[in-house]
């Protein structure tokens, strides 16, 4: 099959290698070098690997491995031998990946040394009939029996539709769920934010995000190899490294905390960033105070963009200037307006299309959307409307520019005495009162109200905060009914990997606070 009739993803990386196979593909943070042509010959080979297991088309292969250049190829032969990729965090511990083995049902699983005792156990209970070992350090039985296999290799015929990937949702309510995303799904966001984003020859990428999550091991990979593009490996983010490298690279991505660990370096200066063509950050709401500081401190403005695993990216902030204007219009607070091919539309619960400016449901559609979660058809079909969009389950708005704002998962909204309340609202009040450093606003059960609404607050370092005073302060501002009943001071937020604040967590926790 020539390669443009082939709809495997892998053969639209392979197209975008340069013409100069020995050029530096990917330099890490070990001083290793890998060339594009060792990308393509070591792909090849654990492609071969996989291929000898004769293992159904559409099989699944497991990856609970430490982020390095070889996961990343596992992840390419994958998609080369036609296979489909299930990246899980290696924060997993066994009660989660007995879950996801016994739901994935994956033919490989492939873990670190360290983990084989127990994960091959699992694995081997749960019908898996391949388990290799892969370590950060380039050893490991995967790569031991890949050296055996042929470097060349025929990409696998796909088409379009065909999965690639399972990504599992971080499921903070309920099961977690496998969305299921195809070689076309994948490729058509890639090609989108290959242009979008303006990818030109000459950009290097700092890759400082896990990789198996939809930003590190999708966003920022794809963009660089569908690009052609070096990228400078950080096999775990370190503010220092990543400034060290920023004259030496033109794109950074990163979810909001790690800008805000950036800024606390006194490295990130203009000069540092004089090459820098853009940073971009997504995943998790950027505060509007980074936005501001970094401005300040490099002279970039951040890109935000939006996106999920069920849809890959959905919205970003634009990356050139429009006709006529100075600057790019990169609006702070907002995910910009919706992305070439992509639908984003907010309605009301009864799905109805809402004006401008008002809050409600952000529903999605287009070639990014993921086809439905793995053997969840109900859950799948309680989550697409009738008429074909995906419910986010966020909550947002437009502005009349169709720039969109996300307030909150609907899922974190508040009821209380029967109004709502938008945690970021009242989130965005008190990060503007001095002293305070962030803030996070959930609803826990009221005897009388159904939820009330309760804040938990960061001092910026060095300052003393008084919760009752803050709480006193923002009486004077907004309505009564969306003002914190209780506040507490409290160190840090509790965060997941890709920095977003775990709000289930917070309810646990003062659940009984009202009810005693
Ligand atoms: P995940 O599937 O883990 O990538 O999580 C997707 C969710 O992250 C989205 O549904 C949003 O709630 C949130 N998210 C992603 N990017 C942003 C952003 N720029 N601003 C606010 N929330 C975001």
């Amino acid at each position: 099959m020539s390669p443009a009739a082939n709809s495997n993803l892998f053969a639209a990386l392979r197209a975008a290698f340069p013409a100069d196979l020995d050029a530096i593909a990917i330099e890490t943070d070990s001083g290793l070098d890998y060339s594009w042509r060792d990308l393509d010959r070591a792909t090849a080979m654990l492609a071969n690997l996989l291929q000898s297991l004769e293992i159904p088309a559409g099989s699944r292969v497991a990856a609970h491995t430490e982020k390095s250049v070889e996961a990343l190829m596992l992840y390419l032969a994958t998609l080369r031998a036609g296979l489909v990729y299930l990246p899980l965090n290696t924060a997993y511990q066994a009660a989660e990946l007995d879950y996801f083995l016994g739901n994935a049902e994956p033919a490989v699983v492939v873990c670190a040394g360290k983990n084989f005792p127990w994960i091959s156990q699992l694995a081997f209970q749960k019908g898996v009939a391949h388990v290799f070992t892969l370590n950060d350090d380039r050893t490991g039985t995967l790569l031991d029996r890949a050296a055996h296999f042929p470097d060349t290799h025929e990409i696998a015929p796909k088409a379009a539709g065909d999965l690639a990937a399972i990504l599992y949702t971080s499921g903070t309510t309920g099961r977690s769920k496998g969305a299921m995303l195809s070689h076309g799904n994948l490729l058509s966001n890639a090609q989108v934010l290959k242009d979008f984003w303006d990818w030109r020859e000459g950009d290097v990428l700092i890759h400082a995000l896990p990789i198996f999550h939809v930003h590190g091991l999708f966003v920022a990979s794809h963009g660089a190899l569908l690009n052609g593009s070096k990228m400078l490996w950080l096999a775990k983010f370190d503010p220092k490294a990543v400034v060290e490298r920023l004259p030496r690279a033109t794109v950074f991505m990163g979810v909001p905390t790690l800008y805000v660990r950036l800024l606390q370096e006194a490295g990130l200066t203009r000069e540092a960033c004089a090459q820098m063509r853009l940073f971009i950050s997504g995943s998790a709401p950027l505060l509007i105070e980074t936005f501001r500081d970094w401005q300040a401190r490099t002279g970039h403005t951040i890109l935000e963009r939006y996106g999920m695993s069920e849809t890959i990216m959905l919205t970003s902030n634009p990356c050139r200037a429009a006709d006529g204007e100075p600057e790019p219009r990169r609006l702070g607070g907002t995910v910009g307006p919706a992305l070439p091919g992509v639908g984003v539309r907010v309605v009301d619960d009864q799905g109805a299309a809402l004006p401008v400016d008002e809050i409600g449901n952000v529903q999605v559609r287009g070639p990014n959307v993921f086809g439905g979660y793995w053997r969840m058809p109900e859950k799948t079909a309680e989550e697409f409307t009738a008429d074909g969009w995906f419910r986010t389950g966020d909550v947002g708005r437009f502005d009349a520019q169709g720039y969109l704002t996300i307030v909150g998962r609907s899922k974190d909204l508040i009821i209380t005495g029967g109004y709502n309340v938008y945690p970021a609202e009242i989130e965005g009040w008190l990060n503007d009162m001095p002293g305070v450093a962030e803030s996070a606003v959930v609803g826990v059960p009221h005897p009388d109200f159904g939820e009330g609404v309760i804040a938990l607050i960061v001092p910026k370092a060095g300052a003393v905060l008084d919760a009752d005073a803050l709480v006193a302060r923002l009486k004077a501002q907004i309505a009564g009914y969306k003002v914190p009943k209780r506040a507490f001071v409290v160190t840090e937020l509790p965060r997941n990997a890709m920095g977003k604040v775990q709000k289930n967590l917070l309810r646990d926790a003062h659940r009984a606070l009202f009810t005693g």
